[in-house]
């Protein structure tokens, strides 16, 4: 017989990194990087937030090299839970905020199915913060009282799953650099005309940070002159024609 481990489980912390400047980590995730044992994280847009960390926590990528997982998504749920069955306090940092399109739901779950205790400390989007950062808010009383968020990815990952484009004033798309065309020819379908402004912002919030704007149907050549690539994020809407006069950051 195995003697029982006499360890207490540890517990996984699901930290939001937020959008890249290191500032705008929460004060509750920085807290618990510099306590955490080991830190899996993904691709961040800065560093610098991990090396808040203690000398000895084992720092751990799981993110993805050249657009594909160097560790799949099965073996980082394996990871989170024998860490934790070894009593270790585990910060699985993700960029952004969690649950927004980095398959933190999912971690959870399996977490929940093998009975480790997990909390989740909310990071700011780059929804949110890579767009401030640009100056272009999200709504506006003259052009936008509602915004959405999709992937721009979908179409990549499975050709048979159409793009959405949601009903909203403001669009976001994350993840969607290298599928641009594609969605600009489903907004167009959609009903998009050639003069709708879009902006796409390369490492926002960061001394990096590259924006292009332009219209439905010349920013392809801008994002070539500005040789945007990811991560970046794509906003349509009227409300980018604002960071003309907003533009505060670099
Ligand atoms: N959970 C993250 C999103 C993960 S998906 C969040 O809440 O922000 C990864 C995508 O997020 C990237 O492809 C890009 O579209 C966007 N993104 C994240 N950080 C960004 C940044 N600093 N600048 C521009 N886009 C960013």
């Amino acid at each position: 017989m195995v003697a029982k481990s006499s360890k207490k489980t540890g517990v996984v912390y699901l930290v939001g990194a937020g959008p890249g400047d290191p500032e705008l980590l929460t004060v509750k995730g920085q807290r618990l990087i510099k306590e955490a044992d080991v830190i899996l994280f993904d691709k961040l847009a800065n560093d610098e937030i991990l090396m808040l960390a203690k000398k000895k926590t084992e720092k751990l990528y799981v993110g993805k090299k050249a657009g594909f997982h160097i560790v799949p998504q099965s073996e980082i749920n394996r990871k989170l839970v024998e860490l934790a069955k070894a009593g270790k306090k585990v910060v699985r940092l993700k960029g952004g905020d969690p649950f927004v399109l980095g398959r933190g739901g999912e971690e959870c779950e399996y977490l929940k199915k093998h009975d480790v205790p997990f909390e989740i400390i909310p990071g700011i989007s780059s929804i949110l913060g890579v767009t401030a950062y640009a100056g272009i808010p999200l709504t506006h009383r003259d052009y936008a009282d509602n915004f959405a968020v999709a992937t721009g990815h979908q179409s990549v990952i499975n050709e048979t799953k159409k793009l959405s484009v949601p009903k909203a004033d403001t669009l976001v798309y994350l993840m969607g650099v290298t599928n641009l065309p594609n969605i600009l020819e489903a907004l167009q379908a959609a009903g998009y005309k050639d003069t709708m402004p879009i902006a796409l912002i390369e490492r926002g919030t960061t001394k990096h940070q590259k924006v292009a704007t332009g219209t439905i149907k010349n920013i392809q050549s801008k994002v070539k002159k500005e040789g945007i690539e990811p991560p970046a994020l794509i906003i349509v809407g009227n409300v980018v024609k604002l960071r003309k006069k907003i533009n505060w950051f670099i």
